[in-house]
């Protein structure tokens, strides 16, 4: 967690060598497949909450376990503690496995895709783990979505991928993440792409942001 020097609260990671970029969007906006592009195309880890939180609830002797399961079942939000504790780890274990294999010196690139999706997570991580450079916000019509995750639903064996708790999903989303783009919006950090379009025009568009941050 945050170091603390003369009272004065620092960030685990410095962000001038740690690039932090927030991928949001609602259900079937398209967060995974971009991700996995821009993987491809910049050498970044691809962090999911929803991925960390899930692999956190199979894990045998996790105490979060329960409460992630129904936290999920229900399209609600994992309290902050157990999802920015799940983040940290995983960009710790990351740039200590990375290190000296593409990612030199301290420095590593991430995509953290579903994250934050409330006002608590936004101002926690930026104060004990990483202030982000960059966010993308995937949107893309209701009707768009649900196809999408109906679709996926048919094999990705994920209890959330039904129409009942995708309308809790939307909910969630316009209640609790959309005020968190607009704190982002104001800090002049999101761009938003329109997940309607291509696969390609997506990227194209997402690609074009991060050279930006990262020259
Ligand atoms: P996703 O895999 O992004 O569709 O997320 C699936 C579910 O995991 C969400 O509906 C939430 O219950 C939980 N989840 C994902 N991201 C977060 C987050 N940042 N904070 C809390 N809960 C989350």
């Amino acid at each position: 967690m945050a170091s603390i020097i003369d009272g004065v609260k620092k960030p685990t990671f410095d962000a001038s060598k740690v690039t932090v970029i927030y991928v949001l969007g609602g259900p079937g906006a398209g967060k995974g497949t971009q991700c996995g592009r821009l993987v491809e195309d910049f050498g970044f880890s691809h962090l999911s909450a929803g991925d960390l939180l899930r692999a956190e609830q199979n894990r045998e002797g996790s105490q979060y376990g329960n409460q992630i399961r129904t936290c999920i079942r229900e399209g609600t939000i994992v309290p902050q503690e157990i999802t920015i504790k799940l983040l940290e780890m995983a960009m710790s274990a990351e740039l200590k496995t990375r290190s000296g294999r593409g990612w030199t010196d301290g420095k590593g690139r991430f995509l953290i895709d579903g994250f934050p999706r409330k006002m608590d997570q936004a101002l926690t991580f930026e104060e004990t783990v990483c202030a982000p450079s960059q966010v993308l916000v995937f949107e893309a019509d209701e009707e768009v979505m649900i196809r999408r995750i109906l679709e996926r639903g048919k094999t990705s064996g994920r209890e959330d991928d039904n129409i009942e708790s995708l309308k809790k999903r939307f909910q969630t989303d316009k209640e609790l993440v959309q005020p968190v783009i607009k704190y982002l919006e104001n800090k002049g950090k999101v761009l938003k792409i329109n997940s309607n379009q291509s696969i390609e025009q997506c990227h194209k568009e997402a690609s074009e942001a991060i050279h930006k941050v990262l020259v």
